[in-house]
């Protein structure tokens, strides 16, 4: 019998990404798989039901008891987790880290389970790399925002009114989010400077046509990510930083640490010194935010500077955000099957370092 490959309506609050777009519930049909999905499920990204061809379609709790390998954007309630059939797999961002409670349920109804969040960061990886794609997503997002929000133009001018300066951005974390709120700044004609800790960003920065912020302060850590500042390097890095943020229109924070909060960057001093008008977007609000100020989800004026923490951005373009996503669950779920059958191969450091419960038994180490 062919193995089911399903995915429901996302239910977590504003999500409106989909798992399996049809383009990708092609490629599975072209495997031998069957696709069923819950009717409906990809109308938020952009996708109806007739859409999808050579798809079966039926209510959520057919879907949960036929679906061999279930595929989310966010981790389903626990109580739609456990009317799994026992053995099913759920590939998805399960977001493990502090979720005792969903790992427990998971363990519970013996699911197999993989986070797409946790795979390595390596070049095999790359196409299933969830935090990649929707991090692209959010970074081109948040420079929209930053730009619709601004009262000035990003770009210069010339009118018969006279001519209008360009608006000087600056993007602090060029990380993937960030390299695409600077590609997007300059795409809309803003003076676009980046700063990171880490010094192989200079080059990126400058490959985008942007300049490089130089704050004097380097901090590598492993795995290609940054490490935590100590306290005299961020008191470095507060006070270059407090001189330069006075001359910008326009921030974008993106800065994060793997496992940690959000560093805070920008002090509520620093956003005094501000020019007025001026706006910070802080795309890491979902983590706390990079700047003291940001309250999440939320629109804080503090005398006349704006700080934006807008959350989940990757949902606010869900068609391509789904796109990307898809394929990243498609390129994941083709490791999973071997001789026609779902047989994860845990020799494989994507499939075993990406696992969080293995029929019951719980891999995740927080
Ligand atoms: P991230 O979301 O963890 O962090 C965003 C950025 O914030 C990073 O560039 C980081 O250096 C920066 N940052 C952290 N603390 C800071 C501070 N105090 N001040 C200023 N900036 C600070 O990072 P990410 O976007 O997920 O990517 C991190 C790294 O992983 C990059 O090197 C990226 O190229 C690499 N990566 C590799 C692959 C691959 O090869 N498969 C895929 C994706 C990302």
């Amino acid at each position: 019998m062919s193995i089911t490959v399903s995915a429901l309506r996302e239910t977590a609050a504003g999500e409106r990404r989909m798992a399996i777009t049809p383009e990708v519930a092609k490629k599975l049909r072209g495997k031998g798989l069957r696709v069923l999905l819950e009717r409906g499920a990809g109308n938020a990204a952009g996708f109806p039901d007739a859409g999808y061809a050579d798809v079966e379609f039926a209510d959520a709790a057919q879907v949960l008891a036929q679906a061999d390998l279930l595929a989310c954007v966010l981790p389903p309630d626990d109580a739609v987790l456990g009317r799994l059939r026992e053995g099913s797999i759920v590939v998805g961002q399960l977001r493990p880290h502090g979720a005792a409670e969903r790992i427990a349920t998971l363990a519970q109804h013996k699911l197999t389970t993989f986070s797409l969040e946790m795979l390595p960061r390596t070049t095999r990886a790359q196409a299933m790399d969830v935090l990649s794609s929707q991090a692209a997503v959010a970074g081109y997002r948040a420079m929209l925002i930053a730009a619709e929000s601004s009262p000035k133009f990003f770009p210069m001018l010339t009118t018969a009114a006279g001519t209008i300066r360009p608006s000087r951005v600056l993007v602090i974390g060029a990380g993937v989010a960030g390299l695409q709120a600077i590609a997007t700044a300059r795409r809309l004609g803003a003076q676009i400077e980046g700063y990171d800790v880490r010094p192989e960003t200079r080059e990126q920065v400058e490959s985008l046509g942007a300049k490089f912020l130089d704050l004097g302060v380097s901090a590598a850590g492993s795995g290609g990510y940054a490490r935590e500042l100590t306290a005299e390097e961020r008191a470095a890095q507060q006070h270059a930083l407090a001189e330069h943020l006075k001359v910008f229109d326009a921030v974008v924070t993106t800065a994060a640490v793997p496992g940690r909060a959000a560093p805070k960057i920008i002090s509520t001093a620093m956003v005094e010194g501000m020019k007025p008008a001026a706006l910070i977007v802080d795309l890491a609000a979902d983590s706390g935010g990079n700047c003291e100020l940001t309250r999440p989800g939320e629109r804080v004026d503090h005398g006349g500077v704006v700080i934006l923490g807008p959350l989940n951005l990757a949902s606010g373009a869900p068609l391509h955000a789904s796109e990307m996503y898809a394929r990243n669950i498609y390129n994941f779920v083709e490791l999973l099957i071997r001789d026609g059958a779902l047989q994860p191969d845990f020799n494989d450091e994507l499939v075993a370092k990406s696992c969080v419960t293995r029929h019951g038994e719980v891999l995740f180490k927080a």
